[in-house]
């Protein structure tokens, strides 16, 4: 990646990633006493229950159960606005539960955890952020689903991964030249199918950023017939090596669709549920998020994902607390931009659902 892209040095230690939360295990038994608590819960509060694909198989498969979705960030939010109930219970990280009020305003969105956030998001910080864009008027600014409604508001577009390329495409070839925020390995990737003039942020999801490119040719030797699927927020050393890249949506299709029978999937590895789903005669082998000697923080599952479980949702929906509000007027900010993405994908007919985001 050109170092002359990145205009802005993101510190990292600034970005504190928590641990993975232990949630006590629960017998069978519990479980289903639990679900079924839940289950009474969304029924009473006329509540839609809306998990991403990084979550737990337990919360993906109460979603499907109970009439809810499990998805990717955008499909999670348009659910919302084609669902009747009055609440969305969003399972997820903070990002999807602020895009979900900001389409669906009238809606009641509660989450499991409001601590349950990105590092995407967290190294993207408005004030700073709003300096940049100000020392780069001429840009026209695209950010990621991954941000605050803050960071929302001050951009022209909001793109998912399933749609960032076209988006991108489109405007460079209206001669716009591009700021682009907060995932570098994403604006990079973009950068280089699209040939777009983009102005880089230094930012990254942790998860993503752990996969190891030695230690990845290495297990490729072992596995010679697997087809390598890469999530486009890892480095370009990962993506230089896939088969595949692509959003999560995407990257469970192919799984599906493609003759490999051996997989080796370089995004967080709760997407295994949905691709194992779909294709239960397939190996996943996890891409390696360590080399010799190193260490992971992550280790290929996202930890702010993880703080949603069985019981911080019953938690949620017995106490009505953890509710997303936005102020009106930074609502319909934030919205332009989200509404943007939405009116092109309409246009062009491309069909997010299938593309899919992260
Ligand atoms: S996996 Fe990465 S991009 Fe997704 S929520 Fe976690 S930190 Fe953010």
């Amino acid at each position: 990646m050109n170092s002359d892209n990145l205009q802005t040095k993101t510190d990292k230690s600034a970005v504190e990633v928590p641990e993975h939360p232990h949630w006590p295990p629960l017998s069978e038994m519990e479980k289903q006493q639990l679900t079924s608590h839940i289950k009474r819960l969304l029924d009473e509060q006329d509540a839609a229950l809306v998990a991403h694909y990084y979550t737990s198989p337990d919360l993906q498969i109460l979603a499907e159960e109970t009439g809810g979705c499990v998805a990717d960030s955008l499909e999670m939010a348009r659910f919302g606005s084609k669902v009747k109930s009055k609440t969305l219970v969003v399972c997820g990280v903070r990002f999807m539960g602020e895009t979900a009020k900001i389409i669906n305003p009238e809606k009641r969105v509660l989450m499991p955890d409001m601590e349950a956030t990105c590092s995407l998001d967290l190294g993207c910080k408005i004030d700073e952020f709003s300096r940049f864009c100000d020392a780069h008027a001429d840009r026209t600014i695209v950010v990621y689903a991954n941000t605050s409604a803050e960071v929302k508001a001050r951009a022209d577009w909001v793109v998912t991964s399933g749609i960032a390329l076209p988006i991108v495409k489109h405007l460079a070839e209206q001669g716009k030249k591009i700021l682009w925020a907060p995932d570098k390995h994403l604006g990079h990737y973009v950068q280089q199918m699209s040939g777009a003039d983009i102005l880089l942020w230094d930012g990254s999801c942790v998860v993503h950023e752990e996969f190891k490119s030695v230690a990845l040719e290495r297990i490729r030797r072992i596995h010679p017939d697997a087809a390598v699927l890469v999530h486009p927020e890892s480095p370009q050393a990962i993506i230089d090596q896939a088969d595949v890249v692509g959003s999560t949506t995407a990257l469970i299709k192919a799984v599906s669709s493609m003759d490999n029978l051996e997989f080796i999937v370089a995004t967080d590895r709760g997407i295994f549920h949905k691709m194992q789903q779909q294709a239960p005669n397939k190996l996943l082998i996890e891409c390696p998020t360590a080399g010799d000697g190193a260490s992971c923080q992550s280790c290929a599952h996202c930890p702010w994902m993880e703080m949603n479980s069985l019981q911080t949702l019953a938690a949620t929906l017995e106490s009505g607390r953890n509710t997303i509000e936005i102020d009106a007027s930074l609502r319909e900010r934030a919205l332009r931009p989200v509404q943007r993405m939405l009116d092109f994908a309409e246009q062009q007919g491309i069909q997010m659902k299938k593309r899919g985001d992260a």
